[in-house]
């Protein structure tokens, strides 16, 4: 009721105030009675668009291969290379295989563990994935379980939190619940690499016998290696000899 009176009021009053100034003089120009016009909405500035993983990730894979950290024996005694069994023998044999490697070796090795029943562990590089898009698929169908080594293999111990999650989320996340931080690079198991790692529902997996195949070394020493220690056995996709030495373990 009172706004409806106010409403027919203001005129009215504006056309006093005109004549008002008009009869003074204190007005040059004319007088709106309008009301204000609206103040016109800021223009719409259009998101950017969303960076390709080429611009968030630096480091891109070069025919199919990743960087290969060769650990240190300073590394090792800062504990960045953790065994997660027990110290002593373990005859229960748990392979890996980490990164990348060419098509005929890694199906081969999927062949040889096919042939023997057994289940490995593949930490995949989301690199490696978008490379070879049937490879995922491949390893699942052959009953492998294809597991989280982020996406472009960084050192996660020089990244930010928000970087560390950006590059797990981009990582192979297909059913796994373990993830590897590339070189074994973590900060424990309270660290935040292991709790960022939890967010995804992941926990981190490293080894018990690093085979060195990276290196090059020869079958018949991580044969030795594996037979002597067991436990979890780290093999790279891209070992000179993996194939061997899994034809003779498996
Ligand atoms: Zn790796």
């Amino acid at each position: 009721m009172h706004v409806q009176e106010g409403r027919v009021l203001l005129p009215a009053a504006a056309a006093a105030l005109v004549l008002l100034a008009d009869l003074v003089g204190f007005v040059e120009g004319p007088i709106e009675s309008a009301p204000a016009a609206v103040e016109p909405a800021p223009p719409v500035i259009p998101a950017p668009p969303p960076l390709t993983r080429a611009e968030i990730f630096a480091q891109l894979p070069v025919n199919g291969w990743v960087p290969v950290f060769i650990p240190t024996a300073a590394v090792i005694r800062a504990g960045m290379a953790v065994p997660t069994t027990t110290a002593g023998y373990n005859p229960n044999l748990t392979f890996t295989f980490d990164d990348c490697g060419d098509p005929a070796t890694v199906g081969a090795i999927v062949d040889v563990l096919q042939q023997s029943q057994r289940q490995a562990l593949f930490f995949i590089t989301g690199q490696c994935r978008d490379r070879y898009p049937w490879l995922i698929p491949q390893l699942q169908a052959a009953g492998q379980l294809t597991c989280n080594h982020t996406y472009s293999h960084p050192d996660l111990r020089r990244l930010s939190n928000a970087a560390i999650r950006a590059e797990i989320a981009a990582g192979v996340l297909a059913g796994c619940p373990y993830f590897r931080p590339p070189y074994g690079g973590w900060d424990g198991p309270r660290g935040r690499i292991a709790l960022i790692a939890a967010q995804f529902g992941l926990r981190v997996l490293l080894w018990d016998v690093d085979t060195r195949d990276w290196a090059g070394a020869g079958a018949a020493t991580m044969v030795a290696a594996v037979r002597a220690r067991g436990g979890v056995v780290l093999f790279h996709l891209h070992g000179l000899h993996t194939l061997e030495a899994v034809q003779a373990l498996a």
